[in-house]
Formats: structure tokens, C-alpha cells, sequence
């Protein structure tokens, strides 16, 4: 019995180096100048989209073409041990793709999927919109609204985003709004808002604390028409699904479906994981170089075991993490998620960035704490993977509703 591997196949392995490099010469090198603009960086993206990097195909086969489900993780882990800022200007299309097949038909699929890249010549960029201003880890209480205009078979949308990543700059958003709010989660849809559709508007743009490069702004819907086939999934579908949680209402004992946004989310925690990790090992590897060549009394700095036994702890952490995002990922891509196995990902990678960040800084000492060495900004960008796609204690909730099989509050 050797059927247990962690070796990465061959294609896997040329992956990996590719997306190193571009992380190596391009990326990295532009980091500080992007976080300091604080604007999306349309020129790195270009490059990006160039070497196919940024693209539905390298997308669909690292998505589809992989059947171990490692590849997307470990792309995205060498990205952002780039720059986790360009590196979410870069991905942050995956996750409007990663909403439409969730939710949306096949055709839906090959019609709205290429248009969050567009092409080398012309990129086109994706945003997902779930959270508003009073509803973050509270999905079920959007308050956005879709209502159906059957006479001219047209959803009209109404409502304000709050957060999105590439909002208001993307070509295409994908809303999720209630359509029938008694319901809460499982009266939700998902909806294409087609490139220049009238009445979708960027809100204010947020000043951050960190992934500065990445563009995060509320988005406005006010009386945003879209066609009928703009409803991901279909109408009959909805339908189907609605009758379904009404009869659940009356009777609790009755499964009712899943609601969009937590469909989706499911399925990219493990990647979201594998990019905390990413900055984490920046943040390791420049410390441990750092810690071989600053002297103090006479001596490198990692002669001590005060600072050896950090970066021994560091490197453990980062290792131990990586293990749960690979195990989440195959899991996930050969359909055996058993608990919260992309959670408890999410979770471990999450506090594992933020806590090996700091601990860089702590190794530079006064050179970690300022701007001209990148640790600083490694954990600035690291903070916000406890927050965004679940928080902490959303996936520890998560995690103990899976392990106990209740109603954990
Ligand atoms: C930079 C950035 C990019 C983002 N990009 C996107 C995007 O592209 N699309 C999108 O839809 N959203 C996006 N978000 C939104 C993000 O997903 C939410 O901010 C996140 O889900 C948390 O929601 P909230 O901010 O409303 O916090 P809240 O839900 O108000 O939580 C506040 C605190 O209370 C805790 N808490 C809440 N409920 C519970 C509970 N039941 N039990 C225990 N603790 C609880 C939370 O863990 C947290 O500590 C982004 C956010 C940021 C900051």
C-alpha cells in the first residue's frame, strides 16, 4: 500500500515555477508601489493576462483539468508570496467566476465566465457582491432585492454592496439579492449584471489597511434592470427552489437548499487559505535570510535560540497549514468534504499569516516596523484573511456545527 502521495505531478510542478517567476520578476518588484497607490494595477494585470495567467483557460484547467485539486492552491500560495495585494487584483476575478458556476446553467457558464478576463488585448475584470453594510457574515439577511418584471421578463435590482472586491471598476458583477426576503438565505439569487448596465454605480472606495493594490469599493443598484437570463441557474430553477423553502417553512423537518453565496464559498476557502499562506512564507523566508545576516553582539541574530526557535515554529505553522489546504482541496474537488475541512483551512491559514507576519517583524526589529522592508506591509495585507470569506469565528461556528451536528450560536 503506497497509494498516499504528496509528490506534485509533473504539470503541477512546471506550474508552480511559472507562476514563481512571474511572482519573482514581475509582481514582487511592483508590490510597494502599488500598495502605496492604492489603486487597482492595470499594468501588472496585463502582464498577467499576457503569459495567460490571468485568463478563463489557465482558470477552467487548473480548475477542471486537475484532479487533485492542488493546482489552484499552490498557484495562488507562489502569487502571493508575490504581493497578496496584485495578487488579489489578479484572482479576485475567480471569485465572480467561481459565483456564476456555482449557481449559473452550462450556457450560462461559456457566456459569462470568459467575460470576467476578457483577453490579453483588452481585460475585463469579475466582481462578486454578497455583503452590505449591515449583512457580513449574515448572509441570510441581505437586503438587496431582485422582483421580476414578467411583462418585460426583467429583474430589477435595488440595494448597496458593501466591501466588493473590484466593485464598480468590474465588467461584470454578480449580485446576490433576496427575492423573497421572508425566506431569508433561501429565497437569494444570483444575477449577472452585464458590462454598463444603467443604474449600477461605484459608492465609495475604501481606504485600507492592507492588500492596497487590490480595488474594494461599495457598489449602488439603483433600479438595475437585467434580462431574464441574467438570473443565474434559471427561473425554473428558482421556482423549484423557492416551493421548496416555503414548504420547509411550514415544516421545518424539510431540507430546503443551499443558499448561493455559501455554495461558493465553499468552494474557494481552500484557495483563499492557500494565499494567506503565500505571504506567510514571505515573511518567513526574508526573516530567516534577515536573521543570518543581522548581527548583534558580535553574532548573526539566528544564533540564538530566542530567534532560531521562531523562525523552527514559523516554518512548522506554515507547513501544518499547507497540509490542511491540500487535504481541503482534494477533498473538495473529489467531493468528500466529510466536515468543515475547507474551514478548518481557512481558519489555521488565516492565523497562521497574521501570527508568523508579526513575528517577521519581530526578527527585523526596527527594519521590520518600517516601510522600506516589506514585513510590514506582509502583515498588514495578512490581517484581512481572518476577516473576509468567513471570518475566524464564522468558520470556527462552521467547524463546530459540522463536528457536533448542532445548533451551535
Ligand atoms: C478587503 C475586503 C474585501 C472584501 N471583498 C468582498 C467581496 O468581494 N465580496 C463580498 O461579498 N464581500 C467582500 N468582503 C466582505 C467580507 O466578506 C465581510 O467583511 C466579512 O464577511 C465580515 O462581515 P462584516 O464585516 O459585516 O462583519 P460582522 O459580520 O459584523 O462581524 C463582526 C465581528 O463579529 C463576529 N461575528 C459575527 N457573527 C458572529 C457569530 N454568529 N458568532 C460569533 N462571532 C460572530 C465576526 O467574526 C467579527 O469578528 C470584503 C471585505 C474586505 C474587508
Amino acid at each position: 500500500m503506497s497509494d498516499f502521495s504528496l509528490a506534485l505531478n509533473e504539470d503541477q510542478l512546471q506550474i508552480q515555477k511559472w507562476v514563481h517567476d512571474f511572482a519573482e520578476t514581475v509582481v514582487r518588484p511592483a508590490a510597494e508601489e502599488w500598495d502605496e497607490r492604492e489603486e487597482f494595477p492595470y499594468p501588472i494585470v496585463e502582464e498577467a493576462a499576457k503569459i495567460g495567467l490571468y485568463s478563463f483557460d489557465f482558470m477552467a484547467n487548473a480548475l477542471l483539468g486537475d484532479s487533485t485539486g492542488l493546482t489552484l492552491p499552490l498557484t495562488l500560495e507562489e502569487l502571493f508570496w508575490g504581493d497578496a495585494g496584485i495578487g488579489l487584483a489578479i484572482f479576485g476575478s475567480g471569485l465572480a467566476a467561481a459565483g456564476i458556476s456555482g449557481n449559473g446553467t452550462p450556457e450560462q457558464v461559456v457566456e459569462w465566465v470568459p467575460q470576467c478576463y476578457g483577453s490579453p488585448d483588452k481585460i475585463q475584470i469579475g466582481a462578486f457582491c454578497v455583503s452590505e453594510p449591515d449583512a457580513g457574515s449574515d448572509v441570510s439577511s441581505l437586503r438587496t432585492r431582485a422582483v421580476y418584471d414578467e411583462a418585460n421578463d426583467e429583474w430589477v435590482l435595488n440595494g448597496t454592496k458593501a466591501w466588493i472586491t473590484n466593485g464598480g471598476i468590474a465588467d461584470v458583477h454578480v449580485v446576490v439579492a433576496s427575492v423573497e426576503p421572508e425566506l431569508k438565505g433561501r429565497g437569494q439569487a444570483s444575477f449577472i449584471v452585464p458590462p454598463g448596465t444603467k443604474g449600477l454605480s461605484q459608492g465609495q472606495k475604501y481606504k485600507k489597511l492592507g492588500i492596497r493594490a487590490s480595488h474594494t469599493a461599495e457598489v449602488v443598484l439603483d433600479d438595475v434592470r437585467v434580462p431574464g437570463s441574467c438570473l443565474l441557474g434559471g427561473k425554473d430553477k428558482l421556482d423549484e427552489k423557492l416551493a421548496k423553502a416555503r414548504e420547509a417553512k411550514l415544516n421545518p423537518g424539510i431540507a430546503s437548499g443551499k443558499q448561493p453565496a455559501m455554495a461558493t464559498f465553499e468552494a474557494t476557502r481552500p484557495s483563499v487559505a492557500a494565499q494567506a499562506i503565500g505571504i506567510a512564507r514571505a515573511a518567513y523566508e526574508y526573516s530567516l535570510e534577515y536573521a543570518k545576516e543581522r548581527k548583534a553582539f558580535g553574532k548573526p541574530i539566528i544564533q540564538n535560540q530566542a530567534i532560531a526557535f521562531m523562525l523552527a515554529d514559523m516554518i512548522t505553522e506554515i507547513d501544518a497549514a499547507r497540509l490542511l489546504v491540500w487535504r481541503a482541496a482534494w477533498l473538495s474537488r473529489n467531493g468528500k468534504y466529510q466536515n468543515a475541512e475547507g474551514s478548518q483551512s481557512k481558519l489555521k491559514a488565516g492565523r497562521v499569516a497574521v501570527w508568523t507576519t508579526e513575528r517577521a517583524i519581530q526578527i527585523l526589529g526596527g527594519y521590520g516596523y518600517v516601510r522600506e522592508y516589506p514585513v510590514e506591509r506582509w502583515h498588514r495585507d495578512s490581517k484581512i484573511y481572518d476577516i473576509f470569506e468567513g471570518t475566524e469565528q464564522i468558520q470556527q461556528l462552521v467547524i463546530a456545527r459540522a463536528i457536533s451536528g448542532l445548533r451551535i450560536e
